[in-house]
């Protein structure tokens, strides 16, 4: 790390969280830190730019089927899947893989069938809730049958369905910086899979 990078590393961690999660909407692009400062304006005192606000940009990532987009996607969505395991009581995470073809994998052991649920219903709150307006293909890229694991794991009762939703969604909300910094992880191991302890 240079010393630039150090400095901006502490820039960013001197904002306030707010800020950060503008910041964070930028580097979800694939922006490294010191663009995604200048472009979510967080140093001034304006208005913040948030990533939703550039009509051309999310018109472009909208269209164009734009490769990247897709395999971002896929990792922030493994990732979910990955963080809200780790930070459940009972669940070990075995291993985790985005595919640079598209289609991903997280592996995890849990005795419980409301843990399992929880892990599955993950992706869709962080892809389709927190990140609607970055990820606007939506899940199209990650591991297809999440609902399906869903409804097994809880019988399909509407009450425990809607528990292991919210959980998830607190979770990610609670880990946002964590969910990225995993998906930046997964990026970078290329379609290998990342091996965890499990
Ligand atoms: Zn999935």
């Amino acid at each position: 790390m240079t010393s630039s990078d150090a400095l901006v590393r502490q820039m960013y961690e001197e904002l306030d969280a707010r800020d950060r999660a503008v910041v964070d909407e930028w580097r979800g692009l694939g922006n490294d830190l010191f663009t995604s400062l200048m472009r979510a304006r967080v140093l001034g005192d304006g208005p913040r730019r948030h990533v939703a606000d550039d009509i051309h940009e999310f018109a472009r990532r909208s269209w164009s089927g734009d490769y990247d987009v897709e395999f971002r996607t896929t990792c922030e969505h493994e990732a979910a899947h990955a963080v809200v395991a780790r930070h459940l009581p009972g669940v070990t995470l075995v291993d985790v893989v985005a595919r640079l073809g598209g289609g991903g994998l997280t592996r995890f052991r849990t005795p419980s069938d409301q843990a399992s649920a929880t892990v599955y219903a993950a992706a869709d709150q962080w892809v389709h809730g927190l990140r609607c307006h970055v990820l606007p293909a939506g899940n199209r890229f990650g591991c297809g049958d999440d609902r399906q694991r869903l409804l097994r794991h809880t019988g399909g009762d509407p009450f425990r369905i809607r528990e292991a939703e919210t959980k998830a969604f607190r979770i990610l909300r609670e880990n946002h910086t964590e969910v990225l910094a995993f998906a930046e992880l997964l990026g970078q191991a290329n379609g290998e899979p990342m091996t965890f302890g499990g």
